[in-house]
Formats: C-alpha cells, structure tokens, sequence
C-alpha cells in the first residue's frame, strides 16, 4: 500500500478529507507523541520561538509522512469510537458557531464606531467613548468563552442577541440618534 492510499484510508475512519486529515489527526490527539518536548509543546526558551516547541509547533504532536507514520496512525485511529469523532466535530461546530456570532458582534461595533466617528481601533478619549466600548466588552468575552463551551449554541444566539441590542441602545443612549 502506498503512503496516499493510506492516508485516504485514515481520512475515510476519520471521517475528514485528506486535504484536511492532518488537523483531524491533531485534533483527535492521534499524531506521534512530540520527541523534542515530549508531548507537553513547550521546550526551553528561545527568543524566536518563546517556549513554544518549534518541532510541533506547540501541539506536542508530529506527523511522520511515511507509510509506517501513517500506518501508527492508523493503529491509533481504529481505536477511536464513531461517538468520539461525532464529540469532536460537535466541539468544531460550537466554536465555528461561537467565533462567528464574535465577528458578527465585532462588525456591528466597528459600524457604529463609524457612525459616531470614533477611532477605529480601542483608543479610548471620551468618557463616552469609553462607556460604549466597556457596555459591549462583556459580550464578546462571552462570545470567546463559549466557543470552548459544549453545546453552546443557544447561549451563543442569546448573547449575540443582546450584544447588538445593546450596541443599538448605548449609541442612542451615549451619542444621540
Ligand atoms: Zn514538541
């Protein structure tokens, strides 16, 4: 069997693409154990790369591309049961869900910092300035919890909900009409 066939046959228990398998194999934590920092992706520090293993790149984990990487892999992937696969993509999908609900909030706020003719970024020079940006600060810290949240998706709708209400009212309530 060749390396390629062997992927497509991960990707297929793995329910993914092999264009996207490698992120599947990390997500599901199936890759080789990192034999640099092993497995913890942090290392001594350096100053290009703080503690970050360069090796995983943080993950602790490595994917040998060769028949036998593929092989270990394999190994490590008929063991998985189709419930934890269907838990992960459900994780994947709260947070998809969660981080799109915080762009969402994110543009409605840099609208209205438009609309008011405030500075695009978080510079803060009016008391009223401020109170704007600290009236929706709650709701997109919110928004970045729930995204490692399970089964997120009302309170994510409900929290977005009430963050454009409130950015609705504030630049009422702070700037006029
Ligand atoms: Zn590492």
């Amino acid at each position: 069997m060749t390396t390629e066939a062997m992927k497509i046959k991960v990707a297929e228990m793995l329910k993914t693409t092999t264009e996207k398998l490698n992120a599947r194999v990390f997500g599901l934590k199936l890759g080789d154990v990192c034999d640099r920092c092993g497995g913890c992706g942090e290392y001594s520090f350096n100053p290009t790369h703080g503690t970050k293993c360069f090796k995983c790149d943080g993950s602790g984990q490595t994917i040998s591309n060769s028949l036998a990487g593929w092989k270990r892999i394999y190994n490590r992937a008929i063991q998985v049961k189709p419930y934890e696969i269907e838990a992960y993509l459900q994780d994947l999908r709260n947070r998809k869900n969660a981080s799109g609900a915080f762009k969402t909030l994110h543009t409605a706020w840099k609208s209205a910092n438009e609309r008011i003719g405030m500075p695009k970024h978080f510079t803060l020079n009016s008391p009223q300035h401020s109170a704007f940006n600290a009236a929706i600060a709650p709701f997109s810290e919110k928004l970045s919890t729930l995204q490692y949240k399970k089964d997120s998706h009302n309170e994510v709708l409900a929290v977005l909900k009430e963050g454009l209400e409130t950015i609705a009212k504030k630049e009422i309530e702070l700037f006029g009409s």
